[in-house]
């Protein structure tokens, strides 16, 4: 298993729809490895795989149940209104709290093949909807007011400038 770098914001990779999968083989177990071992190190709760730079629809999350992954998932039907300060390892140091559907029915494939139906509420539904985002291009800037994301572009342009990745993330869940 070994690490792998975490692309952020300014990336193409981060923008542009995920492709399908279309066979589960030892390559994509490999990656599904790093990727949970990527996200631990991070630390996050969830991670996409256009965020190490794959072009895959397929992601890993944990919400302290133990790693879980689903392939080319489909958010089936989502209900509810719930506010949560949403965090992303691609955007690192910034949260924002964020209106979403708080139950969703999302369904998709295991690594093992097995097609999966999984009901998320609130942090665990937070996460599909956050992840599944990241396989359509959509990124948690575009999630947000134009009075939030105008403090967000300034706050990520200055981190460039500084060169970035110095700053020290507070212990809280990034996905
Ligand atoms: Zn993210």
């Amino acid at each position: 298993m070994s690490l792998l770098p975490i692309r952020t914001y300014g990336d193409p990779v981060l923008r542009s729809r995920a492709k399908e999968i279309e066979s589960i083989d030892a390559k994509l177990v490999a990656l599904v490895e790093d990727m949970i071992e990527t996200m631990y190190e991070a630390p996050g709760v969830g991670l996409a795989a256009p965020q190490v730079g794959v072009d895959k629809r397929i992601f890993v999350y944990d919400i302290g149940e133990g790693p879980k992954t689903l392939i080319n998932p489909e958010i089936k039907e989502s209900s509810g209104e719930w506010v949560y300060e949403e965090g992303c390892l691609s955007v690192p140091g910034l949260w924002w709290p964020i209106t979403r559907p708080k139950d969703v029915l999302i369904v998709g494939m295991d690594l093992e093949g097995n097609e999966v139906e999984l009901e998320g509420t609130e942090l665990l539904g937070r996460v599909f909807q956050h992840e599944l985002d990241h396989l359509e291009g959509v990124l948690l800037v575009e999630r947000l007011d134009e009075d939030q994301k105008k403090k967000a572009m300034k706050f990520i342009r200055s981190e460039v400038v500084i060169g970035g990745g110095s700053m020290r993330r507070p212990p809280k869940e990034q996905e």
